[in-house]
């Protein structure tokens, strides 16, 4: 008998999601998705090849990664205990609200963010409250952030945030740990394009309801690979470590993200590379007529221009550059997201945005 009521055999709360598909156009140049463009010195590519080749494949990988947990808490100055991996960051933070959300818990997130908080939290029954940005500037609203959190069980803030680039005042963390009982979780997904000191994980120690969340997806260029980790109280850990999937990070992911970060320092060069491409791509943009950006700490600029979904299908249709529309987003009217690609990348996707913009 053919499956005709399948939708209302699903669990109501996940009815109606969609799969997620991006519609990637191939293009020759694609700065749509905030991954890293840049080549990886030979050291690095060797390096991980050589995981990949030495991995044996039939054996099931180690479910909690310790080797990988061990370089990465060496890394940050922790113990193995207060470290988690995941299959990208989106394991964990799918994990996170499957253990601290659902029916009658509340997520505090400040959108425009990351959508996938909210995605998350939905498929777990959690209640959302958003608490939109300055719709100009797109500053949190700090306040209104704290007085949430008040009534809330988790929340989730982004540094730098995606897509506007801003970092996070470290303030408003102190205050959400002091003045609330709040988990918070801190998104720290892009911090390794911003300032040493923009990083808040030597605060986890002392702050047991703060966790952060990174990933080997942006500055490490493994965004195929599927790292990421979360940094928390080892009693946060011991939760997340007792209800994931036992095998999610497979043994290639574990062997090569070992490797790429026991070798970060070789990747300092490239992320110098990107955070000066940042800067190029910025004044460029900024001698184009009627685009509007805003200050970024991450690896992308988030550009308002006129007509920006057309210029975006130009771009891809004209050129065969993809970069992120956000136009049909709430917030952010007219608003595109641009990848900082290589320095050839950088000066198409300026050649082309200059010819659209001054052609119409
Ligand atoms: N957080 C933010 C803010 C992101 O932009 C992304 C990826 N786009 C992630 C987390 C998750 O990244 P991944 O699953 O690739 O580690």
């Amino acid at each position: 008998m053919p499956l005709q009521d399948v939708t209302s055999r699903v669990r109501p709360a996940l009815a109606g999601f969609e799969p997620y598909d991006p519609a990637f156009s191939p293009c020759r140049i694609n700065l749509s998705a905030n991954e890293n463009t840049h080549p990886l010195p030979p050291v690095v590519t060797e390096a991980l090849r050589d995981a990949m080749a030495t991995t044996p494949l039939n054996r099931y990988p180690d479910p909690l990664g310790n080797e990988l947990r061990d370089t990465l808490a060496t890394w940050h100055g922790v113990e193995r205990a207060s470290v988690m991996v995941g299959n990208g960051g989106d394991e964990l933070l799918f994990n996170l609200l499957f253990a601290f959300g659902g029916p009658g818990r509340t997520l505090v997130v400040a959108p425009p963010c990351f959508e996938e908080y909210k995605n998350f939290a939905k498929m777990c029954e959690t209640t959302i409250v958003e608490v939109w940005r300055d719709e100009r500037d797109f500053s949190v609203r700090a306040d209104a952030i704290v007085e949430a959190a008040c009534d809330a069980d988790l929340v989730m803030l982004t540094s730098p945030n995606n897509p506007t680039g801003d970092l996070l005042d470290p303030a408003l963390v102190r205050r959400l740990l002091d003045e609330t009982n709040a988990l918070v979780m801190l998104d720290e997904a892009y911090v390794d394009f911003a300032p040493a000191s923009a990083s808040l994980v030597s605060w986890v120690a002392d702050n047991p309801r703060l966790m952060v969340l990174r990933t080997l997806s942006k500055a490490f260029a493994l965004a195929g690979l599927r790292c990421g980790y979360l940094i928390a109280d080892p009693a946060i850990i011991d939760v997340l470590a007792a209800i994931r999937q036992i095998y999610s990070e497979d043994v290639l992911a574990q062997a090569v993200a070992n490797r790429a970060v026991a070798l970060r320092d070789e990747l300092v060069p490239v992320i110098d590379g990107i955070v000066a491409e940042r800067t190029r791509l910025s004044q460029a943009l900024a001698g184009i007529p009627g685009v509007r950006q805003w200050p970024s700490s991450a690896n992308f600029l988030l550009v308002r221009l006129p007509n920006a979904a057309e210029v975006r299908a130009r771009l891809r249709d004209e050129h065969s550059i993809l970069v992120r529309d956000f136009s049909y987003a709430k917030g952010l009217a007219d608003c595109l997201r641009i990848t900082v690609g290589t320095a050839n990348e950088n000066d198409e996707l300026i050649a082309a945005l200059r010819a659209i913009v001054e052609g119409e």
